[in-house]
Parts: structure tokens; C-alpha cells; sequence
């Protein structure tokens, strides 16, 4: 089904804590940006998180799923609160039930480098950092989630879920992925495996389709490393790698490791998508010790968005989507080359100042 350009009726889902924050953040920027490029955003506000449940006894009701699920897509800040958990003892993520239920497979976690931003590793290399975490978000050890097992006082188990159909759509969308940045880059393209096959069985089958799928894309390179390994060469030489796709839980932890090299969480925004639905959202959580300060990072939500309207130009909404997508993108570069500077990487501007910024490149940005 493809989007009509002259009515993209986005889920906004604020959230809890800083969620709310740079949501607001992202909409004082997304509101002169789709004047400029004309277009025709509407927003649907919905309640869903942990003050959602405080208040209603339920993270997200099911006429709020509904809407969600009807929109063109969900631009979601951030969700959940230490303090208020299911009697299980688990955590208020309704964005985890998002993705179980609208099948957003793939976990597209951008780790860039942006101009400007004072680099963690001390080699030169580290300012043309620009890979692709795909996190499988369907199943992997996730699968386990709400079905864990306490056999008795001494023994817990969770089982982890590794499908052919999952695996191959996920190979699929990583290859075509690397395929389309190859020809942006001028380069080819290569995807590297993220598993421990050499461990688990559910790992040697995800590696064994991994590289069958791969066999129908010849013109993309294919590799495949141990997640210890990547820990270690993410660190060592991030450069070297392009897609990275892996299991869950693997792609959960390397997302905060990739996200600590570019300069933390309020760096990292993330696409989930599947097969008709999307939801955009920063890497980060709801940040409860910053929360209330004005201090939050809007970058990763403004980058999440970006990848919103690229994603809308992509379903058909238009050349005017793509080039704001690009805008929005170029702008936010823009402003962190210029100068600007937030509390996460030892500056001054809080959440308004650098909205200000980046409104104050668009346009002007290459
Ligand atoms: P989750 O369980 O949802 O992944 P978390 O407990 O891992 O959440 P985050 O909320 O992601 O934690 O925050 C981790 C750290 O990063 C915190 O110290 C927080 O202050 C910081 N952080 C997260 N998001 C931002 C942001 N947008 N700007 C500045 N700092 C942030
Ligand atoms: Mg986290």
C-alpha cells in the first residue's frame, strides 16, 4: 500500500520522560521543514508508556494500537520508568509490543559519525564511521520475552527463536540496504553476519540461510563475524564494516556499543520496519537522570525522523519527501560542524538551543 503524499497521517507517541522532550524538539524543526518542502503532515498526539499505565492500567489500550496501526507511520520519543513496571517485574515497553505486533523485523540502526562531533577514538579513521546495525526485532532471544520460565528457586530458562523466514527476509532487506548506500557512496557494498555460530544452533541455521540469500546477491559483498569478535573490531576498526545484520538481542547491545563511539545515545536513531508499518524512534530510553532539564539530545530524534521521510519518499509519498529527508539530514550535519554543542558531549546547548541550530540550516546546508 503506498502513501499518499498529500495526507501522511503519522502516530506521534511522545512517551515518558525525555520522550515528550525531543518529540517536541523534532516537531518545532519537522513543522518549517514540511512548509518549505509543502508537505502534507498530519499528526494523530497518542497516550502510551509508563504514566499511560500508572494512570490508565494499561501501556497502551488497544484503540491506541488501532490508530497506530493505521497510520502511514509512528514517530515515537522514548518509553518506559524505572519505578513503574508490570507485576512481573519487567519493564513498561509498549514500543516492544509495536514491533512483535506489526511485525517490524528489521531494526535499522544507523551509527554515523557526524562532522563536527569530537570523535571517541583517537585514529583519524573514526570521523568516517558510517554503519548499519540491522537488528532482528521479532524473535532471537526476545522471543522469550513475557514466556520466560522459572522451573523452580534455582533455575530460570528463556528460549531463543531463530526462523527461516524471519532470516531471510532480514538477509533480503540487508543486502538491498548495502546495495542502496553502495550507490550513494560510489563503492560496493558489503554485509557482515553478526552471530556465534560456532556455539549455538539456532546461530549455525541463522549463518546457513544468511549465506543462501546472500548467493542471490552477488554484487554485494557477504561476511560473517562472532559477536565477540565484533565487540572487539567494533572498537578497533568500526570504518571497515557497512550492514551488520544480527539476532536481537546481539543487535540490542552492539546498537549502545556503536552508539558510544559517535557520541553516545543522543547520536543513534533507529528505523523498525516491516513489511506495511514503521516506527521511527531514537536508539535511547526515556534518560530519567536528565529528564526535566532541558538537557536531552534531540539528534537522535531528529535523525529518526529523517529516516521517517526517506523511508515516506521510498512508500511513494514523493520527490518532495526525499529532498526534505536529505534537508533534514544535511542541516543537523550542519549545525554540529558549526559549532553546536550539547551537554552529552561536554557543551552547552540544551534541547531548544540546538533546535534553534539545526532550524537555522535548513535550507542553507549542501
Ligand atoms: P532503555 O532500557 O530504554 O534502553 P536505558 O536504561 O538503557 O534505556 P537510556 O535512557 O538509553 O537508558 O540512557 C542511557 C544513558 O544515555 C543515560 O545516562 C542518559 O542520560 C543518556 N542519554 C540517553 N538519551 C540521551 C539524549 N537524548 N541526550 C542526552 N543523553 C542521553
Ligand atoms: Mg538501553
Amino acid at each position: 500500500m503506498a502513501v499518499n503524499s498529500n495526507t501522511v497521517r503519522v502516530a506521534l507517541m511522545p512517551g515518558d520522560d525525555i520522550g515528550p522532550e525531543v518529540t517536541e524538539a523534532c516537531l518545532a524543526v519537522l513543522e518549517p521543514l514540511a512548509r518549505r518542502h509543502d508537505l502534507g503532515l498530519r499528526f494523530d498526539t497518542l497516550r502510551a508508556g509508563a504514566m499511560a499505565y500508572r494512570d490508565t492500567g494499561s501501556a497502551m489500550d488497544e484503540e491506541t494500537f488501532k490508530r497506530a496501526e493505521a497510520a502511514d507511520a509512528i514517530l515515537l520519543g522514548a518509553m518506559g520508568w524505572p519505578g513503574i513496571r508490570y507485576p512481573d517485574g519487567t519493564e513498561i515497553a509498549p514500543q516492544l509490543d509495536l514491533r512483535f505486533r506489526l511485525g517490524l523485523y528489521a531494526g535499522v540502526r544507523p551509527i554515523r559519525a557526524l562532522p563536527g562531533v569530537p570523535a571517541v577514538l583517537a585514529d583519524p579513521r573514526a570521523a568516517g564511521i558510517d554503519l548499519v546495525i540491522l537488528r532482528e526485532s521479532t524473535e532471537g532471544l526476545f522471543a522469550a520475552r513475557g514466556r520466560g520460565e522459572v522451573i523452580d528457586d534455582r533455575e530460570a530458562r528463556d528460549t531463543m527463536v531463530i526462523t527461516r523466514a524471519t532470516t531471510e527476509r532480514l538477509s533480503d532487506f540487508a543486502f538491498g540496504l548495502a546495495r542502496r548506500r553502495a550507490a550513494q557512496r560510489g563503492r560496493r557494498g558489503l554485509v557482515t553476519l553478526v552471530d556465534k555460530a560456532n556455539v549455538f544452533t539456532g546461530f549455525a541455521f541463522m549463518r546457513k540461510v544468511f549465506h543462501e540469500v546472500a548467493a542471490r546477491h552477488p554484487d554485494v559483498e557477504a561476511a560473517h563475524h562472532y559477536i565477540d569478535a565484533m565487540a572487539l573490531d567494533m572498537v578497533r576498526r568500526p570504518w571497515d564494516f557497512d550492514v551488520l545484520p544480527t539476532e536481537n538481542m546481539f543487535g540490542d547491545i552492539l546498537s549502545d556499543l556503536g552508539a558510544g563511539l559517535v557520541g553516545g545515545m543522543g547520536f543513534a536513531p533507529s528505523a523498525d520496519l516491516g513489511e506495511r508499518h514503521a516506527v521511527f524512534q531514537p536508539s535511547h530510553g526515556t534518560a530519567p537522570d536528565i529528564a526535566g532539564k532541558g538537557l536531552a539530545n534531540p539528534t537522535a530524534m531528529l535523525l529518526s525522523a529523517a529516516m521517517m521521510l526517506d523511508w515516506l519518499a521510498c512508500r511513494g509519498a514523493g520527490a518532495g519527501w526525499a529532498e526534505a529527508a536529505a534537508e533534514l539530514q544535511a542541516a543537523i550535519d550542519a549545525a554540529f560542524a558549526g559549532g553546536l554543542r550539547t551537554p552529552d558531549i561536554a557543551g552547552s546547548a540544551g534541547t531548544s538551543d540546538a533546535v534553534k541550530a539545526v532550524i537555522g540550516h535548513l535550507g542553507s546546508a549542501a
